[in-house]
């Protein structure tokens, strides 16, 4: 979002060398380099001192061939329509690279939620349901938390949903709170999914799984991968950890526990007793075996890329390396796992909810991480198998994975 940098000229310059490689058509290309359906809305809305403020939101439907459109809604003040474009169309390159049978979508507000009260943000998450609902269901597109939504956000969502249509919805949209119609295991998804993608990335390169790892960004994929990452790779030593206020490092670890308890308390980590405060943008540099981008696109540049010393690098955020710096890392010899696959655990248990709620029956927690388990594995192994026989990158790999499963149900669907 800073500077010149355009997430979606990044995306479609990924989505038409990957095209270039599977010899696609024109008309295939052209179809996927665009979203399918946009929708802008205006709203109103009453804030505490009285005064109605107006803002402005978005949903993308990126592609619908595979299914409804999937995918979160940020509420943020760097949102632009291109940032949700890019960010609907890895969505549906997302949910294809898992073979879910699902398209990509993405919607945001411009807003700043840290400096507005509860009521306010419930009037905001009202007002947009309000303008969208009439482009949503669990069969035309289906919203979830991202950045600076969550869990409660989508209750209150649900709730103007059902009150519109006067009816029950659980399946309108996933990583509700458990109580209506939330999966187990959801919340700590996105985190479990690149912890699994680590693993087996671990034991295809030779690396110790037991090693260092450094996480850039504090929310709650990188809270909850601060706390999983030891107990999925048996150990595990948490060196460095930044949030948008600052960096902290501890040679000798960081305590996950604590240092979420301090997060959650203080709004920060910066100042966590027994660590040393570094600048934020130092922890993507750390001589650490793994290192989580958990924060947003375009941290990892031309720049920085040079300066990066992790053996792995796992994508929780989206779209967090720029093509200038995927090109450095590869010539580096660091393994990138792309947003793709590494941060496909959260849709991947999304769809999980919506097969739970569509039967109304629900599974346990274990259920719910082994099928998980199952799906990010063979994923992997199926970026594996491209990289080895397109001779790729792994970025790419996937990219090509995505779009040919896009363009076959384009193509069966006879669109091109
Ligand atoms: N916002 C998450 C993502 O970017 C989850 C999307 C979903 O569950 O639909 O993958």
């Amino acid at each position: 979002m800073s500077g010149s940098y355009n997430s979606f000229s990044v995306a479609q310059q990924q989505i038409r060398e990957a095209a270039a490689i599977l010899g696609l058509d024109d008309a295939a290309t052209q179809l996927l380099l665009w979203p399918q359906r946009e929708f802008q809305f205006t709203m109103p809305v009453r804030m505490d001192n009285g005064q109605v403020k107006v803002f402005h939101g978005y949903r993308i439907q990126y592609n619908s061939a595979r299914g409804p459109a999937k995918g979160g809604i940020r509420f943020h003040p760097g949102e632009t329509v291109d940032t949700i474009r890019a960010l609907a169309c890895w969505m549906a390159c997302k949910t294809a690279v898992l073979d879910l049978p699902l398209g990509g979508g993405k919607g945001g507000v411009i807003c700043d939620p840290k400096t507005m009260s509860a009521r306010e943000i419930e009037s905001l998450a009202r007002a947009y349901i309000r303008a969208a609902a009439p482009y949503l269901g669990h069969d035309k597109d289906i919203p979830a938390p991202d950045m600076y939504t969550n869990p409660q956000i989508m209750a209150w969502m649900m709730d103007e949903y059902e009150t519109i249509t006067q009816g029950h919805h659980p399946g309108v949209l996933t990583d509700k709170p458990t109580q209506m119609g939330g999966s187990e295991g959801r919340r700590d998804a996105t985190a479990r999914g690149g912890v699994i993608v680590v693993r087996e990335a671990c034991k295809w390169l030779g690396v110790d799984p037991t090693g260092t790892f450094a996480i850039q960004g504090f929310g709650n994929a990188g809270q909850r991968v601060s706390l999983l990452h030891s107990r999925i790779l048996g150990g595990g030593k948490l060196v460095a950890a930044c949030d948008s206020r600052g960096g902290i490092l501890n040679p000798d670890g960081l305590n996950p526990k604590e240092l979420v308890t301090y997060k959650l308390k203080k709004g920060t980590v910066s100042g966590f007793p027994g660590s040393q405060s570094i600048p934020r943008d130092s922890v993507l540099e750390m001589d650490v075996d793994v290192l989580y981008p958990a924060a947003m696109e375009n941290a990892i540049t031309e720049d920085n890329a040079p300066n990066i010393r992790a053996k792995i690098v796992c994508e929780l955020a989206n779209g967090p390396t720029s093509p200038e710096a995927d090109a450095i890392l590869q010539k580096r010899g660091i393994h990138v796992i792309p947003d793709l696959l590494a941060s496909a655990g959260g849709v991947t248990v999304s769809y999980f909810e919506m097969v739970q709620n569509s039967n109304s029956f629900f599974w346990d927690e274990k259920t719910v991480n082994g099928l998980l388990d199952e799906k990010i594995t063979k994923a992997y192994r199926t970026l594996q198998e491209a990289i080895r026989e397109k001779m790729v990158h792994p970025r790419l790999a996937a990219t090509l994975v995505g779009v040919a499963r896009m363009a076959e149900a384009c193509s069966l669907r006879g669109w091109v």
